[in-house]
């Protein structure tokens, strides 16, 4: 048995480029922070971030936010949810999406996950009929896609909306096509953890202009609209200009400054969060008690944490391991773990939501295991977190 510690931060990310921090401190010299206090003829960063996004997801408008909660909640109802509706999720996912859909006062229907934590399709089907939903807020919790094709053809049959969280898979592909293209939105965050990093930040996408143009309103635009980058043309706008409801939930300069540099890295990062999964999946792969997640051959995943499950440590068990690596240095979260704890809760926390039966979603997450991969690690120190969890879940073999 090993006893070699791993020195490093689970939460440490990448410093930003020079590029980033010039562009920031333009924005501070100018003053003009706000996304709408431009000089005449101006684009200005958040439009310009706007433009650039659209084109790199490949997407027809872009809407720059405040958060990534932001981007579902204004989602939500410029799709049409209204109070009491009821709305299809992930049972496995972040506390903002439940949170998203009852900050517009409907009610999360809550879909099982399957063995690899992907939404279960005969679950949603049911669901979907006996509830009678018209929506699903799909959540491709921790950058597991489920079969997007199959997903298309069953939400057409139920006649769901979808709209895509991609908090997780900002990158990631379905048979070649980026997430966030296969429903009517996609909603992506740019907080510290995720793919970029402007400390807080979201970004929707669509290609819908009736869609897009009640989000903008709902977004605090105000009469601005004809100053963003990659939104609809102003004819989209006659209803919505008063209709909608500003609930000011904008993008400032400063943030669009540093995430526009951003972009340009984001292919590059994920071959190299993809490069650092694949060293502690190799390692993880050795135990013959650890299951790995399947990725599918038409998944092109990122790699920015990594799930794995122990079917057989029971409850106790479970809290000896994520003890036992933290004393090696490795920070494992629990998803079966009682109580919330840091950004980890299950449905049973969100006290907010009404109770429902979960059995199949419960019995995975009790066995399940979840890390994060900042870039800040090397290749090495991910074998080396690998070995140290094989090592204290035990019985290495393969
Ligand atoms: C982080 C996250 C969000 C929301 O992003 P914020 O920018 O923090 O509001 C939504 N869904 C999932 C799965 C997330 O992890």
């Amino acid at each position: 048995m090993g006893t070699r510690k791993f020195i490093g931060s689970f939460t440490q990310q990448e410093p930003l480029t020079e590029a980033a921090i010039d562009a920031a401190a333009a924005i501070l010299r100018s003053g003009r922070l706000h996304r709408y206090n431009l000089m005449p003829g101006e684009l200005g960063e958040v439009a310009l971030l706007e433009r650039e996004f659209a084109a790199w997801q490949g997407s027809r408008y872009c809407l720059a936010v405040a958060s990534g909660g932001q981007a579902i909640q204004l989602s939500l109802r410029a799709a049409g949810v209204e109070p009491d509706d009821l709305v299809l999720t992930n049972a496995f996912t972040l506390a903002p999406v439940p949170g998203a859909i009852h900050a517009v006062g409907a009610r999360p229907v809550l879909v099982e996950v399957d063995e690899d934590i992907r939404l279960d399709f005969h679950d949603l089907a049911r669901k979907a009929e006996t509830s009678g939903a018209r929506f699903l807020l799909l959540s491709h919790m921790r950058g597991h896609l489920c079969d997007m094709g199959r997903l298309a053809v069953l939400a057409a049959q139920l006649e769901l909306t979808v709209i895509e969280d991609c908090a997780h898979t900002m990158g990631a592909t379905w048979n070649g096509i980026r997430s966030g293209s296969f429903g009517l939105a996609g909603c992506f965050s740019t907080q510290t953890y995720k793919h970029m990093n402007s400390g807080e930040g979201g970004l929707l996408t669509s290609d819908d202009p009736g869609f897009m143009a009640r989000a903008t309103i709902l977004s605090g635009s105000y009469m601005h609209y004809g100053r963003h980058g990659a939104g609809p043309n102003p004819e989209h706008f006659a209803e919505p200009r008063y209709e909608m409801a500003n609930m000011s939930a904008r993008m400032d300069a400063l943030r669009a400054a540093i995430l526009r540099p951003q972009i340009t890295l984001l292919d590059g990062n994920v071959a190299r969060w993809n490069r650092r999964y694949a060293a502690v999946a190799a390692e993880l792969a050795r135990s013959n008690r650890i299951v790995l997640p399947i990725r599918p051959k038409a998944e092109g995943m990122v790699g920015s944490s990594i799930q794995f499950r122990v079917l057989d440590l029971g409850e106790t068990g479970c809290h000896e391991v994520v003890e036992r690596v933290g004393l090696r240095g490795v920070e494992l979260k629990w998803f079966g773990c009682a109580e919330p704890e840091g950004f980890t809760s299950a449905h049973r926390s969100w006290r907010y939501v009404d109770p429902q039966q979960l059995p199949r979603t419960d019995r995975v997450l009790a066995t399940l295991f979840d890390m994060r991969l900042p870039l800040t690690f090397s290749q090495e120190d991910c074998s080396l977190i690998g070995r140290i969890i094989c090592e204290e879940v035990g019985e290495v073999r393969r």
